[in-house]
This record gives C-alpha cells, sequence and structure tokens, in this order.
C-alpha cells in the first residue's frame, strides 16, 4: 500500500529518545519483543543483583540475612522504597511481597474487616484473578459472592466508563471499589483520581490493580489518596518470571490489622523475639507474609535501579510517544481498507503502554507475527496486544512490527494456522 507512512518519521522520533541507550542493557531474544506486559525481558542491572545475592548465598548463607550488601533482612522494605516513586507513594507505604493474587486477597481481605459494606465494586473486563481472588475473601467471611461482588459493565466491550463506576457507586452500596489501572486488554488507563475521590464523597474505600501500568505510568497514589494497590513484578518492572510482587497501602490505614498474617510482616524490631503474639510492622510491611522470596526479589533490585535513571516521568512520556505512533500506523491500515481497528483510548490520558490491535483473526495472526519473530500475544475474542515496552523498543521497532502485520494481511499468511485456541500466547 502505497500510503503507508514511512518509517523517516520513526527514525527522527528515535533520534531525540532519552531512553535510547537503556535498550542495551537488555537480552532480547532475536526479533522484535512487545509482550514486556506478560513478562519483561531481562536485563544485564537485574542479571548483576540476581548474581549478588546468589553470591552473598554462597560466600555469607545464613550470615546473609544481616552481612548481605543489602541485609536480606531488610530487603522487600529496601526494594519498597525504590518502588514508592514509580507509584507516588511514601517509602513506608509500600513493600514487595508475594504474588499479586496474594496481595489482593489480603489487601481485599482486610478491607473487608473494616469496612460496614460488605460489596465489592469491581468491571466485567477485569483479569480474572482478581475475581476469583475477592469472591474467595467474601465467602470466607459468609458473603454470598454472586450478591456482594458487583461487576461495572463495560459498554462497549473494550472500556470501562467512569460515569458507570460512579453510577454503580450510587446503586450498590459498595464498601470497596476494587478496580485496575489499566485494563489488561484493551489497554484503557482509568482515571485514578477521579474514582478515588468518587469513592471517598461516598465513604467507600478505593483500590487498585496496577499490574498493567507499574512501570509504564507515572502514578501519584498517596497524593490522590488511593487507599490500596497491587502490581506485579514480572510485566513492565522486568523481574523475571514469578517475581516477587509490591503492594500499597496509604498511611491512613497503617496498624489495620492484615487478613492473611505472618511473621514477616511482624514488627522488625522484635520480629526475632519470637512471641506468639503477632505485632504487625506500623507501616506497609505488616502486609507480607512470609520470608522474602531473594531469587525472585533481587531481580527486581537492578531494575528498579534503571527505572530510578531513567526517571518514571521520562518513561511515561516516550511509552506514549511509542503507543500514540503505533496507533497512528494501525488507524493507516484500517484507512487503507485493513480489517482492523485499534481497540484502546485515543486520548493519551486513558492509554496506558500497550495498544490493542483487533482484527476478526486476531488469534492466527498473532501465531503468524510470533513465527516472523514479533512476539505478541493474543487475548479473546480478537485483541493482538502490542507493547512497546519504553525502555528497549524504539519507534523504529514499532514501525517494523506494523509493516510485519501488513505484509501477513497481504499475503493472508495467517491462513494456515490452526483456529483452534491453544495455551498460554
Ligand atoms: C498479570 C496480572 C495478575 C497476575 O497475578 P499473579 O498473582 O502474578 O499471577 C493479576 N492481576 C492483573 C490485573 C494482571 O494483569
Amino acid at each position: 500500500m502505497s500510503d503507508f507512512p514511512p518509517c523517516k518519521a520513526a527514525r527522527e522520533l528515535d533520534r531525540t529518545d532519552p531512553l535510547a541507550e537503556f535498550a542495551d542493557r537488555f537480552e532480547i531474544p532475536d526479533g522484535h519483543y512487545m509482550d514486556g506486559n506478560s513478562l519483561g525481558p531481562l536485563s544485564e542491572d537485574a542479571e548483576r543483583s540476581l548474581q549478588r545475592v546468589v553470591d552473598e548465598w554462597r560466600e555469607l548463607a545464613i550470615r546473609g540475612w544481616t552481612d548481605a550488601d543489602e541485609p536480606w533482612f531488610s530487603y522487600a522494605e529496601r526494594l519498597g522504597s525504590m518502588t514508592a516513586p514509580l507509584v507516588g507513594a511514601d517509602e513506608t507505604e509500600v513493600v514487595v511481597a508475594n504474588s499479586t493474587t496474594v496481595n489482593i486477597h489480603t489487601l481485599v481481605g482486610t478491607f473487608l474487616d473494616v469496612v460496614d459494606l460488605p460489596t465489592v465494586l469491581v468491571d466485567d473486563l477485569d483479569f480474572p484473578t482478581d475475581h476469583y481472588a475477592i469472591r474467595a475473601q467474601l465467602r470466607q467471611r459468609g458473603y454470598d459472592p454472586d450478591e456482594h461482588l458487583v461487576a461495572v459493565e463495560s459498554r462497549d466491550g473494550r472500556t470501562i466508563d467512569e460515569d458507570d463506576v460512579v453510577a454503580a457507586m450510587d446503586d450498590h452500596d459498595p464498601g470497596i471499589v476494587f478496580l485496575p489501572s489499566v485494563l489488561y486488554r484493551s489497554g484503557q488507563l482509568l482515571d485514578v483520581e477521579r474514582i478515588t475521590e468518587a469513592a471517598h464523597d461516598r465513604d467507600v474505600l478505593a483500590g487498585f490493580d496496577l499490574a498493567h501500568s507499574v512501570g509504564a505510568v507515572d502514578h501519584d497514589l498517596s497524593g490522590v489518596g488511593v487507599d490500596f494497590a497491587v502490581w506485579c513484578g514480572y510485566k513492565y518492572l522486568n523481574a523475571g518470571p514469578g517475581a516477587i510482587a509490591g503492594l500499597y497501602v496509604n498511611r491512613d490505614h497503617f496498624g489495620t490489622t492484615p487478613a492473611l498474617a505472618g511473621w514477616w510482616g511482624h514488627d522488625k524490631e522484635t520480629q526475632f523475639d519470637m512471641n506468639l503474639t503477632f505485632t504487625p510492622a506500623d507501616d506497609a510491611g505488616a502486609w507480607q507474609i512470609g520470608t522474602v522470596p531473594m531469587l525472585s526479589a533481587a531481580p527486581l533490585e537492578g531494575s528498579l535501579r534503571m527505572f530510578e535513571e531513567a526517571g518514571i516521568g521520562t518513561v511515561r512520556e516516550k511509552s506514549l510517544s511509542l503507543t500514540g505512533y503505533l496507533v497512528e500506523l494501525v488507524d493507516a491500515l484500517a484507512d487503507a481498507g485493513y480489517d482492523c481497528d485499534v481497540g484502546t483510548p485515543r486520548e493519551p490520558d486513558r492509554r496506558g503502554g500497550h495498544v490493542a490491535v483487533e482484527h476478526p483473526e486476531a488469534y492466527r495472526l498473532s501465531l503468524a507475527l510470533k513465527e516472523r519473530g514479533v512476539v505478541v500475544d493474543f487475548r479473546p475474542p480478537n485483541v493482538v496486544r502490542v507493547c512497546p515496552a519504553p525502555l528497549y523498543t524504539s519507534h523504529v521497532d514499532v514501525w517494523e512490527v506494523v509493516a510485519e502485520l501488513r505484509t501477513l494481511l497481504d499475503e493472508e499468511a495467517y491462513e494456515r494456522f490452526d483456529r483452534q485456541d491453544g495455551g498460554v500466547t
């Protein structure tokens, strides 16, 4: 198609990219890696901090808890402090711990124990694990999840209208609203501030799942007054498969009893007194449960140092530039008559770090793209998620990915793949 924009504009944009040199520090498999919102790639920085902890284990063994470079005993709090700027929180409000799903269990459980109205408002486009965990927490308190988990319905199957969230608060009297910052499929960024304010006006607590925004979007959780939040370490934070997750609890809630108590959430000063009475830490550290998993935490240290260097504001700016450019190119395909569409809101302040490219053959297209070295993923029913993560992706990468997509569509190269769904894509 002659009206497909040339690559020149991409080169121009890359010339002034302040983050350009970060890409060299990542190990990117051949081709184009557009899946950093599912699993971030390995960086030499993450590998170095992991290797250091392995060395400390070898050389110090048990003494690592106190004598390591960054003593393991306080490592989760240390990494929490380093994460705090990414989410706009005070250092004491953040800790790394557990997995995202476990953190939803403990935080939603914690606040279900203190609110007057035991209904949780979510949305019907959520990542399933969030609902599984909340339903389980409701059940354990004797509340029927079919009644007490209320999902705001999407009007278009792609996005959630904040007006509908606010209206649902009035209609259903929840005690807690728990929503994603960025919807995992369409990439819509919800208005965290507006939802939090509307919640507080109604005496509702506001919690967010930042799995798809931490490390891509700059947040201001404390400033906005968000009550609690959770996120993954292995997506944009590039800390490795199954890496330790993170959580935030607003300082106003320090001292609230954690739903899932464990000795690692104990007040650090007296943890090793081994009292049978649980005295939780007086900050977010209280929501830890068991021993910090050092080997799935260590890569996060190197990775967070990269974010410190880059600055989350700059990361977000580049992310918007990359996704904006991607939207422009997919629009150009649609204008040229290709059957594809952008499912992500076009307004920058409503967009997370990835773009949902919709096509009736999305499943087979994602397979064909992967075969040609473009790593994307498919989300049913019709979405190819394309994630140009800002620390290691260039505008030229984005151009090449969309050019490859266009070639595949021209050749109908996806035709030879099976229609039937497979496991993880
Ligand atoms: C990725 C993701 C999770 C993953 O949870 P794990 O406990 O790490 O498996 C949870 N919620 C959302 C919204 C996600 O995107």
